[in-house]
């Protein structure tokens, strides 16, 4: 299953960049940091809601669903309850750094041994 749907609707409405609140298409990533869905968020000017499509990283549900747009934002799965968060993408890098950070120290201590 391929995401389809935002598509159709950016199509069929002829929606443009300027009718665009926000716009993103994610990784999803299950509880172990694997990406394994997929996540895409378009959030119109015309009614400020977000619509979502996505492929749950947990359960490979696929779905579609209209909610509202908040920061930060996140959404369940509608199959299996999974909270699918949608970071600001400045903090995710941040948190990526972190990560890699940590590996690389937890290396460092290995080697020590
Ligand atoms: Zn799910």
């Amino acid at each position: 299953m391929e995401l389809h749907k935002i598509a159709e609707i950016i199509k069929k409405n002829k929606i443009t960049p300027k009718d665009v609140i926000y716009h993103t298409w994610r990784d999803g990533k299950n509880k172990l940091g694997e990406v394994s869905g997929k996540i895409r968020v378009i959030v119109l000017k015309k009614d400020g809601i977000a619509r979502v499509e996505y492929i749950c990283p947990e359960c490979g549900h696929y779905g579609y669903l209209e909610t509202e747009w908040k920061r930060p934002f996140s959404f369940k799965c509608e199959e299996c309850g999974f909270r699918i968060r949608v970071p600001r993408l400045r903090d995710e890098v941040k948190r990526e750094r972190k990560m890699e950070k940590k590996k690389a120290l937890q290396a460092k201590k290995l080697k020590k041994k």
